[in-house]
């Protein structure tokens, strides 16, 4: 009953590219969702200015205003940003995403990987989750330990460093046993421990630790290299994959292709107290204003935003909307309704017109 016409307010970040087109979609289907789940307006959207809008605006294409405005949100959608075309002194700094992923210590960066029913895939019975560390081991940040997370001791020498901890450790491994305990109840642990003992080796040791309190999940692990290879040769067998932020980094692409394309794959990076969705997917400036673009990752991000929130307000109407989102989308695809980079002809709006009518069908 606490949840009675209980209201979020979330934030959204356009972004550059092709996020004026696909940010849009994804209000409009959540919007709907929740809707036919039984909350119409559920959710206040605030905008917050990020990317090439920002510097124009602000002088910043991550202004502190932005950052001090999502810290009284529920959670936000990010769009994508094209930090590469900022103009300097922007581009060589930490990009949008880095800079929020840091600010807020979104330490888990959850992607699955699933196949979608009517679009083409390598291996289509994939059904996964990776979940990544997001704040150290092999991309440990540069600017927290400065002047050592990555050196040149001479011009002729380059030193990179990872960090692991074991309160870091603990809390993804926590994060990663929690999830497979709403999945099919297994933990793969991804590492190197044969050759990085220390490193990856304390993250497969504290990973295991924490299994110990999970007794009715399942653990295996792997060396970063043979899993490449048993993901290749059986996806369908993994459920839940826990490792290192670059092992993580690697893998999340290699999955989201065996799964489907990068049109499609969405992503949380969640804290204890927030979360933000985000698609895996850049800025596509190559078709950016051409109404052509997949909304799919991003309107998949923001279910699972929804999902997020649901498991942390015990709100059963948010869950309801992010399972109607899931299958609006499914339908939508199996219909045969799809952009381009799926085969189909489908504008992004129209794309995003089908899969509300899919949810206002109940279907
Ligand atoms: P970043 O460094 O920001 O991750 P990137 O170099 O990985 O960027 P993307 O912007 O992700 O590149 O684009 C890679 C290719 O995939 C481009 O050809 C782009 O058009 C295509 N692409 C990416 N996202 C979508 C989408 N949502 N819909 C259709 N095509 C997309
Ligand atoms: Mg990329």
């Amino acid at each position: 009953a606490s949840n009675e016409g209980r209201q979020y307010r979330l934030g959204l970040l356009t972004g550059d590219g092709i996020g004026p087109e696909i940010v849009p979609a994804a209000v409009t289907v959540a919007d709907a969702a929740f809707a036919a789940a039984g909350r119409p307006g559920a959710v206040e959207w605030t905008e917050f200015p990020i990317g090439h809008e920002a510097i124009r605006e602000l002088g910043s294409p991550i202004p502190d205003s932005t950052l001090d405005g999502l810290a009284g949100t529920d959670g936000w959608l990010l769009g994508p940003h094209d930090s590469a075309a900022y103009p300097e002194p922007h581009r060589s700094r930490l990009n949008p995403s880095g800079t929020i992923r840091k600010h807020f210590d979104l330490y888990a960066n959850i992607r699955p990987a699933k196949g979608l029913p009517g679009a083409t895939a390598i291996a289509p019975q994939t059904d996964l989750v990776i979940v990544r560390e997001n704040t150290q081991g092999f991309y440990a940040d540069r600017s927290t330990y400065r002047g050592t997370g990555e050196y040149m001791p001479t011009p002729d020498v380059a030193i990179a460093m990872g960090v692991f901890t074991r309160p870091a450790i603990e809390r993804i491994a926590r994060t990663a046993f929690q999830l497979a305990r709403q999945r099919r109840r297994h933990v793969t642990i991804v590492h190197k421990a044969n050759v990085l003992q220390l490193t990856t080796g304390m993250f497969k040791a504290v990973t295991l630790e924490v299994a110990a309190e999970f007794p009715d999940v399942t653990v295996d692990d792997f060396h970063i290299d043979a899993m490449t290879v048993h993901l290749l040769r059986r996806p369908g067998d993994f459920d839940v994959i826990v490792t290192e932020n670059m092992f993580g980094d690697i893998l999340s692409d290699l999955t989201g292709e065996l799964a489907g394309s990068l049109g499609i794959a969405p992503s949380i990076n969640a804290a204890e107290n927030v979360a933000m969705a985000q698609a895996s997917h850049g800025a596509a400036p190559d078709i950016a204003g051409r109404g052509i673009a997949n909304p799919t990752a991003i309107i998949l991000s923001a279910a699972m935003l929804l999902e997020w929130l649901a498991g942390r307000h015990d709100d059963p109407v948010a869950r309801e909307a992010a399972r109607l989102i899931d299958s609006g989308v499914s339908a939508a695809v199996a219909a045969g309704v799809s952009t381009p980079d799926l085969g189909g002809t489908a504008s992004t709006a129209e794309f995003a017109k089908a899969v509300v009518a899919a949810i206002q069908d109940g279907r």
